[in-house]
């Protein structure tokens, strides 16, 4: 699996998507942030009552291996939506964020 991805193409695509139906009046900062909530709780919803190795195998099952899919893009819409909103830099923040984690988390300490 090809692991780049051209964040920009995705932002402008994304930008002008809301843009051309005049949904950006809706895109406030909390709203993004509620929906991308919602888009994390429907990805939740596809897992609940699975077993540990039932969710693993959720690769075997097409249909349910494809919602899922669909939910994790919807996740990344939104926060790719909000990022631009707010002009946040994600692989800044990514790796802003992992330095902190590694000083939070240091190994031999777990
Ligand atoms: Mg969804």
């Amino acid at each position: 699996v090809k692991k780049t991805f051209d964040l920009e193409k995705l932002e402008n695509i994304i930008d002008q998507f809301s843009q051309e139906r005049d949904w950006n009046q809706f895109h406030s900062a909390k709203n993004l942030s509620m929906a991308l909530s919602v888009e994390a709780s429907e990805l939740l919803e596809i897992f609940q009552w699975m077993t540990e190795a039932e969710s693993n195998a959720v690769i075997l099952n097409e249909e349910k291996f494809t919602h899922v899919q669909e939910e994790v893009a919807d996740i990344l819409v939104y926060l790719i939506r909000l990022s631009s909103r707010l002009n946040i830099n994600l692989e800044e923040a990514v790796l802003s964020k992992m330095k902190k984690n590694a000083l939070k988390y240091p190994l031999g300490k777990n």
